[in-house]
C-alpha cells in the first residue's frame, strides 16, 4: 500500500472532543445545544441512523429529542411538528430523517424547517448560502470530506478536483465547497461520456455514486487524494464504498476506507452544525 489512510474514526473522535468542550462551555452559561430528530415510518436503516445521531448528541453533552411516528402520519401532521420545533427555544437543529413515506412531499417538509435550524443543510436557503459564499449550514457529508482534506493539510488552490455524483446532498454541495477553496472542479454523473478520462486528470477525486468499483486503479493519477462517500454491500454482504480500495490504495496518495472513512464524519459534522446553531442563537 502506498496511499496514506485518512482515518474518519480518529478524526471524528478528535472533532467530537472539541465539540464536547464547546458544549460544556455553553452549558456552564446555562445553554444546552439541542437537536430534534424526526423519524416517520419504520425503515430499519433509518432507525439505525437516528439512534446513532441521538447517541452522538448524548456523548457530546447535547440535548436531543427523538420523535418517532408511524408511516401513516399525514404531511399536515408532520408540517405541524416541524413548525412546533421551529418555535421551540431548546431546539437548535431539526433533522427530518429521509426517506419519508411516499405520500409526504419531502421537499415541502425540508422547506418548512427554519433555515436557522437546518443543520442538515438541505434547505434551499442553505444551498443558496453555500452557492454565494454566505454563512449557512453546509450538508454534513461533503462538509466532513472538507474536514478530511483539512486534516491532511491539503491546499486545494489550483488543484483539479473531480466529483463523481451530482446529488443535492453530496455531489453538488461538494463541488461548491471545493470551488470555494479555489480548486478547479469537474462534476461527473451517469451521463458523463468518459469518466476515466476525467478522473485521470484529478488531484482529488470524490466518489459519491452508490455503486461498487466505480473507481478502479487504472482511473487514478498516481498520488491523487481519493475520498470514498459511497456505501454499498459486496457479495459477502460486507459494507464497501464506490472505490476499489484494494487496487486504488496502491496508486493514490491518500485514501479513505469504507467503513471508517467518510461515514463517521457525517454524524460528527451534524454535531458541529448543531453546536454552531446554538452558538449563533446566543450571539
Ligand atoms: P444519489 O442521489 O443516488 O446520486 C448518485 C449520483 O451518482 C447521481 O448524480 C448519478 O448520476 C451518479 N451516477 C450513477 N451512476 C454513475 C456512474 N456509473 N458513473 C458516474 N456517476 C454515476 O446518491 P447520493 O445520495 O449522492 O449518495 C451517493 C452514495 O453516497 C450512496 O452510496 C450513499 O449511500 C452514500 N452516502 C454516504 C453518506 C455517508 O455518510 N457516508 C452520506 C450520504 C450518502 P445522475 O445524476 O446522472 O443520475
Amino acid at each position: 500500500m502506498t496511499a496514506q489512510l485518512i482515518d474518519g474514526n480518529a478524526l471524528s473522535r478528535q472533532l467530537r472532543t472539541e465539540v464536547s468542550e464547546r458544549v460544556a462551555t455553553l452549558r456552564a452559561q446555562g445553554h444546552t445545544p439541542g437537536l430534534a430528530v424526526v423519524l416517520v415510518g419504520d425503515n430499519p436503516a433509518s432507525q439505525v441512523y437516528v439512534r446513532n445521531k441521538v447517541k452522538a448528541c448524548h456523548d457530546t453533552g447535547m440535548h436531543s429529542v427523538l420523535e418517532q411516528y408511524p408511516a401513516s402520519m399525514t404531511e399536515a401532521e408532520l408540517l405541524a411538528r416541524v413548525d412546533a420545533l421551529n418555535n421551540d427555544p431548546t431546539i437548535h437543529g431539526i433533522l427530518v430523517q429521509l426517506p419519508l413515506p411516499a405520500h409526504i412531499d419531502a421537499h415541502k417538509v425540508i422547506e418548512a424547517i427554519s433555515p436557522a435550524k437546518d443543520v442538515d443543510g438541505f434547505h434551499v436557503a442553505s444551498a443558496g448560502a453555500l452557492m454565494v459564499g454566505q454563512p449557512g449550514f453546509w450538508p454534513c457529508t461533503p462538509y466532513g470530506c472538507m474536514k478530511m482534506l483539512e486534516s491532511i493539510g491539503y491546499d486545494l488552490r489550483g488543484k483539479h478536483a473531480v466529483v463523481i455524483g451530482r446529488s443535492n446532498i453530496v455531489g453538488k454541495p461538494m463541488a461548491m465547497m471545493l470551488l470555494q477553496q479555489d480548486a478547479t472542479v469537474t462534476v461527473c454523473h451517469s451521463r458523463t461520456a468518459d469518466l476515466k478520462a476525467q478522473t485521470l486528470q484529478a488531484d482529488v477525486i470524490v466518489a459519491a455514486v452508490g455503486k461498487r468499483n466505480v473507481l478502479t486503479a487504472d482511473m487514478v493519477k498516481p498520488g491523487a487524494v481519493v475520498l470514498d462517500v459511497g456505501m454499498n454491500r459486496n457479495d459477502a454482504g460486507k459494507l464497501c464504498g464506490d472505490v476499489d480500495f484494494d487496487g486504488v490504495k496502491d496508486v493514490a496518495g491518500y485514501i479513505t476506507p469504507v467503513p471508517g472513512g467518510v461515514g463517521p464524519m457525517t454524524i460528527t459534522m451534524l454535531m458541529v452544525n448543531t453546536l454552531e446553531s446554538a452558538e449563533r442563537a446566543l450571539a
